[in-house]
């Protein structure tokens, strides 16, 4: 069984690779300001990882293109600071970026066929990753590539360097685009919903490969997905976004013991379970989270989840619940969940 990259020396040592504070980044259209990221905070230890999880749209994929500045034209980050080894990358001159993404942050997205160039062989495209970042000979950067490629599985590494994305099946396609990722030793890696276009079996496949890098590079990793059950079994902490905002934020083993926010309860009420089909005989429904997400151009005046929550008061539709930590390390945006008072969570 797959233990996790949970805790390494460096993340139970409590040293921050990246802090993200209040982070707002918004679309300007032709309708109105779409605040796709509202009020994002979150660190992340050497070393650790750290899964970000929401429905679509919540904002988890513009969060972490927010990290690598990597937004469209009509994108902005308006306020907040991603503070990366102490430096703040929302200062950080567009040049200077160009070094950082690759090199020290790299990114891996949900469809290694679209990722990679298919009018280019496998070896040439990680090679200029490494070109790209560091002074290498042919012969190095040959080497180097077969090193990523090696590290990440795939056989006889040396013949596929001539190989086209096409002579590749969607897992090892994958598997060549983390090798692209890690070719030059990043500090941390986001993936993106790096399994969603594969198949199930070979899912826990990629899974297992982004836990063994972690261990033997000590990279960081951000996990963006929606499925709560990758990030238990992977991921150290985890943030629970909802339309635009972090609504809970703890240690994976705090959340899923002691989950705070009507949200989370709601992801997790409507995760399948094993044998929790039926009742009694009958089949049983699988919970869901009623109504849809609010309108993100017109967010900000109150709780976002107000209009599908079971648990909401008046508060909830004029104030915007702040983030608080309610227990060490655990931190929740709900007016009813306070240090002076908690709500009881109702059975799915
Ligand atoms: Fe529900 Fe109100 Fe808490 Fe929002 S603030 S999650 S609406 S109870």
């Amino acid at each position: 069984m797959r233990t996790g990259m949970r805790q390494n020396a460096n993340e139970a040592a409590g040293e921050t690779l990246l802090r993200v504070r209040d982070l707002r980044t918004h679309f300007f259209t032709g309708s109105g300001v779409v605040k796709a990221v509202d009020g994002v905070s979150f660190d992340l230890a050497r070393g650790g990882a750290l899964g970000i999880v929401g429905e679509s749209g919540s904002g988890k994929s513009v969060a972490s293109n927010s990290i690598m500045r990597l937004l469209p034209k009509n994108g902005r980050i308006v306020d907040g600071s991603i503070l990366f080894e102490g430096r703040d990358l929302v200062e950080v001159r567009e040049k200077d970026m160009l070094k950082i993404r690759g090199q020290e942050i790299s990114m891996i997205f949900q469809d290694p066929m679209t990722s990679l160039d298919p009018v280019f062989k496998i070896g040439d495209q990680v090679i200029e990753v490494l070109r790209a970042h560091r002074r290498l000979s042919n012969a190095e950067a040959w080497s180097e590539a077969v090193k990523a490629l090696t590290m990440v599985g795939i056989p006889e590494p040396e013949k596929r360097m001539n190989s086209y994305p096409h002579e590749f099946s969607g897992g090892m396609r994958q598997r060549v685009f983390i090798a692209m990722a890690i070719a030059c030793r990043p500090k941390l890696i986001i993936a993106d919903e790096p399994t969603t276009a594969l198949d199930v079996t070979v899912q826990a496949q990629v899974l297992d490969l982004l836990v063994d890098l972690q261990r033997e590079m000590g990279t960081s990793v951000i996990l963006v997905t929606h499925n709560l059950g990758v990030v238990w079994s992977l991921c150290g902490a985890v943030m629970v976004m909802y339309a635009g905002k972090t609504v809970e934020y703890a240690t994976a083993k705090d959340l899923y013991r002691n989950p705070l926010h009507p949200y989370t309860w709601g992801l997790l009420n409507s995760m399948p379970r094993l044998g929790a089909g039926k009742e009694k005989g009958k089949e049983k429904p699988l919970a869901i989270i009623p109504g849809t997400p609010p309108d993100l151009r017109l967010t900000a005046r109150n709780c976002n989840f107000h209009n599908r929550c079971a648990y909401r008061g008046d508060v909830c539709k004029e104030e915007v619940p702040p983030l608080i930590e309610l227990e060490p390390g655990h931190f929740a945006a709900c007016h009813f969940q306070t240090s002076g008072g908690r709500l009881t969570r109702k059975e799915a």
